[in-house]
């Protein structure tokens, strides 16, 4: 039989070097990693045989066995999925498949130590089985082809790996760990129980292993021990986690399942399952990140929500199921009434996406409102009559969401804004969940609301500036009049801002007005005295102002005398309607 070597990609390579040669604080997540893969491949198939029921052959069961051999020291994990053909084991397992281990990749700081805790928590996908195994072989055939194209794939984790054709009886995937010295305790049947409660109970596939049972020793005074009896058992709850009763699930279960589903290896802030009846059936269970992942900005976004029909895995990455500014959001949607082959095409169009997508952008809202209501610093809350009763009681529970919003927007707030142009409907809902710096707060605290709240007596807009910098922001010569006159200003520094607002002309009925356009009106804010003064010098100046005027004309539009400068000479405005100078060097930077 012939054997081909070939080498890992240059990427694997370091991967490897890192796995082999450092320390693990968490070595018993490969069983996770190895598990998750061996029910991704069935899942796949399950998906695949939609189309072509033949490639279920003579085995329809989908399943995945722990074994292990004490003597040999293997340990073995078997499903029947999908399988891979030779060309696919080559490709598949040679080079860095996809998000999770590329995710990773993205956070590596260099630092061994450090590096090797990551891998702890976040897990690098199959080669995860190199934390505990000097050598991994893998068996495997594809289904729909023939015995006789199995493949064996062999590497010791360093630079290359070995391939060649079996036979292979059965389809879908083995991978076997030939467990280095220092690992021997997986090969307990106690402890890998354990792990698979752990990790992997909310696999909705059952995971199998063969039952033992205590015999005694043969004569008198030897020792007797666990032997195997020939039967399997199921190990995990083998039901898709969101598919069970809430009160069935502690928040340890809800948390693993998320990072089993967003390659994140932090807590989420928060997560809503629900069961929604009615126009259109689905089971949603959605999560709120605390972590922006590191391609949130970059071009081809790729959405957090997988698709379920029925239980059965549909795709990752449906984008039709939030709008884009929800991005972040991870989770499942599991649809009773969807047709089980729809296609991405497909879903654009359909009236049950619709409603799903509606009722999932709703409950993201209350989960973000919800912990903006909880945030201790967030007077917003308060001043939109949500608040809770003052109490001197606070529930656990309520605490446990202290101070979440303000990491949940340092993260997403960006994000979120972009909801202000993007979902009209729901346009009003988002605008109460941002927040800026202002002349009052450097830390992005202050909402629309809490302006509202404090704005002065005869103020009747709230006024914001946008600025690359809050320091930029903070010294802009358009501020001096609101200082003196004690008028707070919303600073605004996101590149995003200035779009975001073109899309809110006003809050709960106030108009926002940039205090960088036009002849800003200070109206009944502005006494009498002052404005006589203004009307005084702008007759006085006049002659002066003709002169200038004519200097300038290639340059300015108008030249006007103003109330709004107390410590500096003059300043740019631009007119009321134009873009913004901010949006116009932002548009020049992108080369328009
Ligand atoms: P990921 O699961 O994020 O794609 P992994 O490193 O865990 O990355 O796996 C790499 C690839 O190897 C998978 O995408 C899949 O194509 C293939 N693979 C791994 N395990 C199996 C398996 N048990 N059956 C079929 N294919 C597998
Ligand atoms: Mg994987």
């Amino acid at each position: 039989m012939s054997q081909h070597t070939h080498s890992f990609q240059a990427e694997v390579a370091q991967l490897l070097h890192l796995v082999t040669h450092s320390l693990y604080s968490n070595p018993e997540i490969f069983l996770r990693e190895l598990v998750s893969n061996a029910s991704d491949a069935c899942d796949k198939l399950r998906f695949a045989a939609l189309g072509d029921a033949s490639l279920y052959g003579d085995q329809p069961n989908l399943e995945v066995r722990l074994s292990f051999d004490a003597a040999a020291k293997t340990l073995t994990i078997t499903d029947t999925g999908i399988g891979m053909s030779e060309q696919e084991a080559i490709d598949h397992l040679g080079t860095i498949a996809k998000s999770g281990t590329k995710a990773f990749m993205e956070q590596l700081s260099g630092d061994q130590k450090s590096d090797a805790q990551l891998i702890g928590q976040f897990g690098v996908g199959f080669y995860s089985g190199f934390i505990v195994a000097d050598k991994i072989t893998v068996e495997s055939r594809r289904a729909g082809l023939s015995e006789a194209q199995g493949v064996r794939w062999t590497s010791t984790g360093t630079g290359d790996f070995v391939t060649e054709t079996i036979t292979r009886t059965q389809r879908g995937t083995s991978v076997t760990l030939h467990l280095r010295e220092d690992q021997q305790e997986f090969l307990n049947a106690w402890k890998l129980k354990q792990l698979v409660s752990k990790y992997s109970d909310h696999i909705s596939l059952p995971i199998l292993m063969e039952k033992e049972e205590w015999k005694e020793g043969a004569n008198e005074g030897e020792p007797g021990g666990m032997v195997k009896t020939g039967e399997w058992e199921t190990v995990n709850k083998a039901s898709a986690l969101w598919t069970r009763a809430k009160k069935d699930i502690s928040a340890e279960q809800y948390r693993e399942f998320y990072k089993s589903i967003s390659h994140d290896h932090e807590d989420p802030l928060a997560w809503a399952h629900n069961r929604v009846e009615g126009n259109s059936e689905y089971t949603q269970l959605l999560y709120i990140p605390a972590k922006a992942p590191f391609d949130l900005y970059t071009r081809d976004k790729h959405a957090g929500v997988k698709l379920y029909v029925k239980r059965v895995f549909i795709m990752d990455d449906a984008e039709a199921l939030l709008p884009q500014y929800l991005r972040f959001v991870k989770g499942v949607i599991d649809s009773a009434d969807l047709p089980l082959n729809v296609s991405r095409e497909l879903l654009q169009e359909s009236r049950d996406v619709r409603l799903i997508r509606d009722g999932s952008v709703k409950r993201v809202l209350s989960m973000l409102e919800d912990l903006a209501r909880h945030d201790k610093h967030d007077a917003a809350a308060d001043a939109d009559g949500n608040a809770d009763n003052v109490t001197d009681v606070v529930s656990e529970e309520d605490k446990a969401k202290e101070g979440k919003y303000t990491r949940f927007y340092a993260e997403f707030g960006p994000v979120l804004k972009e909801g202000l142009g993007e979902d009209f409907a729901n346009r009003e809902r988002i605008a109460k969940l941002l927040r800026f710096a202002s002349t009052t707060s450097d830390a992005p605290t202050v909402g629309f609301a809490d302006y509202k709240a404090r704005m002065k007596e005869g103020q009747e807009a709230i006024y914001y500036i946008t600025a690359d910098t809050l320091a930029a922001a903070k010294n802009s010569p358009q501020l001096e009049v609101f200082k003196k006159k004690g008028i707070e200003v919303l600073l605004m520094t996101d590149r995003v801002d200035e779009w975001a607002l073109n899309y809110l002309q006003d809050f709960d009925g106030t108009p926002l007005q940039s205090v960088a356009k036009g002849a800003v009106d200070l109206g009944k804010l502005q006494d009498e005295d002052e404005k006589k003064a203004t009307e005084e010098a702008a007759e006085a100046f006049k002659p002066l102002l003709a002169k200038l005027k004519e200097a300038l004309k290639d340059k300015a539009e108008d030249v006007r005398v103003t109330a709004r400068l107390v410590d500096s000479p003059a300043c740019l405005v631009v007119q009321d309607g134009d873009m913004s100078s901010q949006l116009a060097r932002m548009l020049k930077q992108a080369g328009q």
